[in-house]
């Protein structure tokens, strides 16, 4: 049974250009509820992008997201920000703050706990991914890979739908890898939604359910990994593979 209360989620017909440029030029992805959909592709290619239009950082030109099956374009995007959590590659943690702090926030400013409340299940969160030890530290003095720790246990703690991350150990060093991918591949076999940029390609090969190659703003191939990884159908990702593997 999942852990999580995940939800589907869906992308349809997405188009967004930035003045000129083309970024994406009708992307249709479906992650269902407890599934990981990874997606690849090259730089520039428009992954971060279209993470960043599905949780309504910027508005698509054209298309719809559904969430659970019902359009959110219409909704406040604070709410759906709520619903969605969202890890990147650089942590963004606030270093002023404790870890415990960084934690708590969140909590109190968009789920409106109580300050001792929001302590409290800040702890919780961090005693999920082995960190509640370090509650009382400032981020800096952490490693790379516990800082991404602390912002997945943030993003964890708004009890999201759905979890996105985008590129989240591209700034690690390479000992730190393993771990943070280890930690996604918990959340995906907890039964969480997950849409996950990666240049992982045995995160995306292993753990994903669905892969969507994208290159120019495109979703050039999308299947599931075997077919994606073994019977690549065009040049690009053919190429794309040989690059990367
Ligand atoms: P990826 O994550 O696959 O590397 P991005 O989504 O970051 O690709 O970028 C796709 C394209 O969109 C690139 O050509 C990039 O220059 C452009 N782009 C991204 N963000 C912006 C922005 N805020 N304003 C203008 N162009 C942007
Ligand atoms: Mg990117």
């Amino acid at each position: 049974m999942s852990q999580f209360s995940s939800g589907s989620l869906e992308a349809k017909g997405i188009h967004l250009a930035f003045g000129s440029n083309k970024v994406l030029r009708g992307i249709d992805l479906e992650v269902p509820a407890g599934t990981t959909a990874s997606v690849i592709g090259p730089s520039g290619s428009g992954k971060s992008t279209l993470l960043r239009v599905m949780n309504r950082l910027i508005e698509p030109d054209a298309g719809d997201i559904l969430l659970d099956g019902r359009s959110v374009l219409k909704d406040n995007p604070d709410e759906l920000r709520r619903r969605i959590g969202m890890v990147f590659q650089q942590f963004n943690l606030f270093p002023h703050k404790s870890v415990g702090e960084n934690v708590a926030f969140a909590l109190r400013k968009l789920r409106g706990l109580p300050k001792e409340q929001a302590r409290e299940e800040a702890l919780t969160q961090l005693d999920l991914v082995g960190l509640k030890h370090k509650a009382d530290v400032r981020p800096a003095t952490l490693s790379g890979g516990q800082q991404q720790r602390v912002a997945i246990a943030r993003a964890l703690a708004m009890k999201p739908e759905v979890m996105f991350f985008d590129e989240a150990t591209s700034a690690l060093d390479p000992e730190l890898v393993k771990g943070i991918l280890a930690l996604m591949a918990d959340l995906a076999e907890g039964g969480m939604t997950m849409v996950v940029v990666t240049h992982e390609m045995g995160f995306s090969r292993n753990v994903s359910d669905t892969v969507m190659f994208m290159d120019g703003g495109v979703a050039v191939e999308t299947g599931a990994p075997e077919r994606i990884f073994d019977d690549p159908q065009t040049d690009r990702l053919k190429r794309f593979l040989s690059d990367v593997l």
